[in-house]
């Protein structure tokens, strides 16, 4: 294949990576997205195989067995992906997506290392700077093989180090959200509260600086002694990064560490001439630091707040209190439809309970009849609502919930005051007016103003706390009405009730 229908090649893919960064921005063109992110890798493999294949032909390099084991890998790896994907459950997704960058972090790490043991290999043009001439028994019998040792060049080094560390980070400190984010592991380092220690943040700055003073010499040297301490220390910093944050902010660090993962696919592309993996691990790195400050934007939080950690930490001690048993006011489903039928304006606040139950379909019935009634119905969606960014807007998409009916946090909180009816399902942190409490862990993040609307309606399970742990005010507030069972349950009997 000649290198420019390689390098047009190369471009569709970029195009359409990009058209799928733009689909995937909304749910109604989300699915067109996909589509052009799947065409667009599956035209970057076949591209870069193509590629590979005629530079060993040029070579005279028999690359038949490699070829087998890339297609193989495509094979076993597409073939776990598409099942994986078809089997998570959309509450689990943010720990698929952690899981996902943990494994680009690892394939980063994997590449460097091969590349500065056999940097030829990789089409890294190497200077030789020293040879070992292979010696013979006197009867011709090869005793060992001659070889020629290359000097990788400097920029080359300095590519390799960058990737190689930012893979490894990525990797540890997915592996540590993973934990997080499933939340059922016993293993403290994996649960939602904080880890802090005091020093914490000095022994990072001295582990940052040392990761950096051996990636350094590496640059200068070569030793692989130093690449090679260099990534344990980059390992050691990717846990020590991520255990101090606390459970409300992991949205943050999710987008971040999908930052990192395109940041490391990138520097990776430049160690190995890859146009398409530069483009496309840029995009990446890109679209995820975009994504992380709109997240930190959503929370009221800097960048680096977030990084120096702790948001919701004092969650245990804040859930305890939780176990008071102060009264609440409870009703049945009955209830809370006879309410909902009678009001002119009802706002439906969704959250990860929701997403929990599955029952999206059985919302967007009940809010078809009571409109049928005559009810105007409103969707608020916050940003961090669920676990994963847009969480809230894909289940309801799915629902097929009208998109005129839905609405993001700014445009509908100054609507909270004139409605009738603020109907929580399955939501908790993201109402909790304990952020507008200074000194409360989760102090400064704008909140859906539920607790303004005239009448309140409350489903969960129980009282217990959201995912920052914490107590939230608004189920005590004498206009609350708690609707205690599974979302679902207690929706559907609603739609029966009004019907
Ligand atoms: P929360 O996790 O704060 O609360 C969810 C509530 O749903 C719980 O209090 C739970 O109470 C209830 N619930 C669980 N299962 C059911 C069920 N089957 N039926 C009814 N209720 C149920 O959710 P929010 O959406 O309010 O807030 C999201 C939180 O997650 C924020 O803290 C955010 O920072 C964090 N986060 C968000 C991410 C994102 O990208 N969006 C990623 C990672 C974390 P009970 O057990 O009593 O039923």
């Amino acid at each position: 294949m000649s290198m420019n229908l390689v390098t047009l090649l190369y471009l569709v893919a970029s195009v359409c990576f990009i058209q799928a960064l733009k689909g995937l921005s909304h749910p109604t063109t989300s699915i067109r997205g996909n589509i052009f992110g799947m065409t667009g890798m599956a035209i970057a493999v076949l591209t870069t195989i193509a590629l590979v294949h005629g530079q060993a032909r040029a070579l005279n390099v028999d690359f038949t067995t490699g070829i087998a084991w890339v297609l193989a890998a495509v094979v076993v790896g597409g073939g776990l992906g598409a099942f994986m994907a078809n089997k998570v459950e959309m509450t689990k997704m943010p720990e698929l997506v952690a899981f996902m960058h943990s494994m680009i972090g690892l394939a980063a790490v994997f590449i460097g290392v091969a590349a500065v043991a056999e940097p030829w290999a990789f089409g890294i043009t190497a200077a030789p700077v020293a040879a070992v001439v292979g010696a013979r028994t006197p009867d011709g019998a090869v005793l060992f093989e001659g070889f020629v040792r290359h000097a990788i060049p400097y920029g080359n080094r300095l590519e390799l180090f960058l990737g190689a560390a930012i893979g490894a980070i990525t990797f540890s400190g997915s592996v540590i959200a993973f934990g997080k984010l499933s939340g059922k592991y016993k293993f403290r380092l994996f649960q939602g509260a904080p880890v802090q220690f005091s020093g914490q943040h000095m022994l990072n700055l001295v582990l940052g600086l040392a990761t950096i003073g051996l990636g350094l010499v590496f640059v200068a040297t070569e030793s692989w002694p130093a690449f090679f301490a260099m990534l344990a220390l980059a390992f050691v910093m990717g846990v020590l990064i991520i255990i101090p944050i606390g459970g409300a902010d992991m949205p943050v660090v999710v987008s971040m560490l999908n930052s990192y993962s395109g940041w490391a696919a990138a520097g990776i592309g430049f160690s190995l001439n890859n146009a398409m993996l530069i483009v496309a691990g840029s995009l990446v790195g890109s679209s995820g630091a975009i994504l992380s400050y709109i997240m930190c934007k959503a929370m009221n939080r800097s960048f680096f707040n977030v990084i120096l950690g702790g948001f919701g930490g004092e969650a245990t001690t804040a859930t305890d209190g939780a176990k008071e048993q102060r009264p609440v006011k409870s009703g049945s489903a009955d209830d809370a439809a006879y309410m909902l039928s009678n009001a002119e304006t009802v706002i439906i606040v969704p959250g990860y309970g929701l997403a929990v139950a599955r029952a999206q379909h059985a919302v967007n019935e009940l809010a078809e009849k009571l409109t049928h009634k005559g009810v105007n119905v409103k969707y608020a969606i916050h940003p961090v609502a669920g676990r994963m960014p847009g969480h809230m807007n894909v289940l309801l998409a799915e629902a097929e919930v009208p998109y005129d009916q839905v609405f993001e946090m700014e445009d509908i909180n100054g609507e909270f005051a004139q409605a009738d009816v603020a109907i929580i399902l399955g939501a908790n942190d993201v109402v909790n007016p304990a952020a507008l409490t200074k000194g409360t862990p989760i102090y400064g993040m704008p909140i859906l103003e539920a607790y303004k609307a005239k009448t309140v309606i409350v489903n969960k399970r129980s009282m217990a706390a959201g995912y920052a742990g914490l107590d939230n005010e608004l189920f005590y507030m004498d206009k609350t009405m708690m609707v205690f069972g599974d979302a679902k349950k207690v929706v559907e009997d609603m739609g029966k009730a009004i019907e």
